[in-house]
């Protein structure tokens, strides 16, 4: 069999200086880290933003997903070269570009792998950008955690902002999958050693720095943001600050490198930034918004994904990351796979590759409720793309396509996976068109709910509107934090949500488009440097751990220098 890796190992690729030249960019415009990857210094996309305007944006999301992912990266690599493609026979179409995430290693040596797509819809250098890439994710671990040792140092020599060590709320990070650093007790070691005190490690991707990261438009905002992340509460229980123990100067100088966007390719040569990447629960889950704005003015067509199901990523993706830089997209995919809707369909995970053409239909109600959120609530045209894999059928498929045909919702099958950007010319070309009707239609930016509104009305118009809940539940000590939030000044922070990705209710058995159901706040917490709250309902789990058989033990080197056993 063809793996991935031999794919992305046989591709030829482009060398990064004509990839950028192909987006207008000269050679002493970019940063080459090697032939093939590059990072954009951000006062050169700052120029470039002045002097063009703003192609269109597709954001791809997808139905609730099973634990197997439906292939939103994938889907999002081959609507690009898809797109491409197209712009060979029509070059009025333009040109497409890829904002992605870059892939944590946590996963990468656990068990979903790599995060650069798969088949023949795959970014390029594939085994770095899985491992280490351009070091970015190292400069935020180095970041977060000199901010740690700063407030633990801080403590140590005396005290003076009278920190309260049961309040402290940062936490050091790593980018691996270790469950053993869950829970930790740090300052053994004598009076030397610090003071003593339970801590425990997060994943790089899960920390605040990751969330600001992303959202920052600049290096001053950057340094603000940072500045604003709360890392404890003292004795008399004010928030300390980055900036109250003077961290976030030397925050910023490890961050400023990494900050501008990587350039990488598609196996059919689509420019690709791929940059950031923030879970995609306790924060927003989508790549930083100085890649997505790179794409945005250097391309005519911006491909870019938001993690988990639509009503996770992209009510975040539109709710706070489109707010905050005021854009908004033209037309939103949504990946939906035939074995999803058996899932949805009451199929169990082993069962959803046997023929079921009854089950597709009866699955329908999950896609069908997403889509209708897509349009109702934010107008935007949803596409329905049917990623497909070797399993499925030609009587299903055309069953579920003409089903969503016959409610007026776009549907169109698409095998990138399996063909590249030729598979997905058809998808490409219903983009194109729903973009196009959009646009002509002009309707703008529509949020689920107003910023202005209260904190605790604004959770649960999302779980009335989005998840379809009967109500939401918070407990007295959730209303009294979000009291102190408001008086903290924090009132009109947007809502980032944490619950599972598996169901549009907090029980993740809870297939379809579950009805009556109530969302059970458990706590909430302020990111004063993203600036949103975070509503937790659900169990999160912000250092993940290793399977009994981790993917580590396949990923090996051969004699001669090349990786395998990366998927
Ligand atoms: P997501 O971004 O939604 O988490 P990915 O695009 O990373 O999903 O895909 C998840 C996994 O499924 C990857 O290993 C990918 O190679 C595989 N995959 C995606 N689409 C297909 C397909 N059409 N056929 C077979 N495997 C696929
Ligand atoms: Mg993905």
């Amino acid at each position: 069999m063809t793996t991935d890796m031999d794919i992305a190992l046989n591709a030829e690729l482009d060398s990064i200086i004509d990839i950028a030249a192909g987006l207008g960019l000269e050679s002493q415009d970019i940063i080459p880290y090697g032939w093939t990857k590059a990072k954009v210094p951000v006062d050169v996309l700052d120029k470039a933003a002045e002097t063009t305007s703003d192609g269109h944006l597709i954001l791809v999301t997808a139905m609730s997903p099973t634990p197997a992912g439906e292939g939103k990266t994938t889907t999002s690599i081959g609507l690009a070269d898809g797109l491409n493609e197209l712009a060979r026979s029509k070059p009025d179409v333009g040109q497409a570009v890829l904002a992605l995430r870059e892939p944590s290693m946590g996963p990468v040596f656990g068990m979903k792998g790599g995060a650069a797509g798969g088949g023949y819809a795959q970014v390029v250098p594939m085994e770095d950008i899985n491992l280490h890439f351009t070091g970015d994710f190292a400069a935020i671990a180095a970041a977060n955690n000199l901010a740690a040792t700063m407030l633990d140092n801080h403590i140590h020599h005396g005290n003076e902002l009278d920190v309260d060590p049961r309040r402290i709320h940062i936490r050091r990070v790593v980018d691996l999958n270790d469950r053993a650093l869950r829970g930790v007790v740090i300052g053994l070691g004598g009076l030397n050693g610090g003071v003593p005190r339970e801590d425990a490690f997060d994943i790089v991707v899960a920390s605040e720095v990751m969330a600001v990261f992303c959202l920052s438009t600049s290096l001053t905002d950057l340094k603000q943001r940072l500045g604003r992340i709360v890392l404890a509460h003292n004795r008399s229980r004010e928030p300390i600050t980055v900036n109250d123990i003077g961290a976030a100067g030397a925050l910023t100088a490890l961050l400023r490198s990494a900050l501008a966007p990587n350039l990488v390719q598609s196996l059919e040569h689509s420019p690709a930034f791929i940059h950031g990447g923030p879970f995609a629960n306790i924060a927003h889950g989508c790549n930083s918004l100085l890649a997505t704005k790179a794409a945005l003015s250097l391309g005519d067509w911006t491909v870019t994904e938001a993690g988990f199901g639509a009503d996770l990523g992209a009510e975040k993706f539109l709710g706070i990351k489109c707010r905050t830089a005021g854009i908004w997209p033209s037309a939103v995919v949504v990946v939906a796979t035939l074995r999803a809707l058996k899932y949805h369909g009451g199929i169990s995970v082993a069962d959803v590759q046997t023929p079921n053409t009854e089950a597709v239909i009866e699955g329908m109600s999950n896609l069908e409720h997403h889509c209708g959120n897509l349009l109702n609530i934010y107008g935007l045209t949803p596409v329905v793309c049917f990623n497909r894999f070797p399993t499925d059928t030609d009587e299903e498929m055309t069953a579920a396509i003409e089903h969503l045909r016959s409610k007026g919702i776009s549907a169109v099958e698409s095998t990138h996976w399996a063909d590249g950007g030729k598979g997905a010319l058809a998808l490409a070309e219903a983009v194109v068109e729903a973009a196009g009707g959009a646009e002509k239609a002009g309707s703008g930016a529509r949020y689920s709910y107003e910023l202005d509104r209260p904190l605790e009305e604004k959770i649960r118009t999302i779980a009335q509107r989005i998840y379809g809940a009967a109500d939401v539940d918070l407990p007295t000590k959730v209303t009294r934090k979000l009291k102190q939030f408001t008086d903290e000044g924090y009132g009109d922070a947007p809502i980032c949500v944490a619950k599972t990705q598996y169901s549009l209710s907090t029980d993740g058995s809870l297939r379809g488009a579950p009805k009556d159901h109530i969302i059970e706040v458990k706590d909430v917490r302020l990111s004063a440097g993203a600036g949103f709250v975070v509503v937790i309902a659900g169990d999160i789990m912000t250092m993940p751990g290793l399977p009994k058989e981790p993917s580590a033990l396949t990923i090996d080197v051969t004699e001669d220098g090349n990786i395998t056993g990366l998927f």
